[in-house]
């Protein structure tokens, strides 16, 4: 062994990562309002989800303490309005179907909702939210679909 000897946290991995125009408005956004990098971001997102798929993993051993709850995912969501860009903070857990698929590491859960009557908190206009939400391995995000659509023959 020749040199200085490396520190454990050095960051000699790279990765590229590709990333679409939503998903990069997304890290934009997130690392705006958080005032963090954006590979501060991704390391933070990466944390988090290693912290969920170990507790995922540790559920399925034999001995785990089955009294521990899991929570599930935050179906918490904040919905743009079609008409006037408002944020709509809407929480899908008050109404949704969950459907169940067994899995390597348990359960795959699907919360689907189809919000037919939403009123835009700012503008008072109608909308309708569908879609779904993911969760996989249990407590972790896995991914979603949220459609929202005017009702453009309801002129008032
Ligand atoms: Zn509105």
């Amino acid at each position: 062994m020749r040199g200085r000897p490396k520190m454990d946290d050095s960051r000699d991995k790279q990765y590229r990562v590709r990333l679409n125009t939503e998903e990069d408005d997304m890290l934009e956004y997130a690392s705006q309002v958080t005032g963090r990098q954006k590979s501060e971001v991704f390391r933070n997102a990466l944390k988090e989800y290693y912290q969920k798929v170990r507790v995922a993993e540790y559920t399925q051993e034999d001995d785990y303490d089955e009294d521990w709850d899991m929570g599930g995912i935050s179906l918490k969501r904040v919905i743009d309005c079609p008409y006037c860009g408002a944020g709509n903070g809407m929480d899908f857990s008050e109404d949704c179907d969950t459907s169940s698929d067994e899995r390597q590491m348990g359960p795959e859960t699907t919360y689907s909702f189809d919000w037919e009557d939403c009123e835009c908190c700012s503008c008072g206009k109608r909308f309708r939210v569908s879609g779904y939400i993911c969760e996989y391995p249990v407590g972790a995000y896995n991914y979603e679909q949220i459609d929202v659509e005017e009702y453009a023959d309801k002129e008032e």
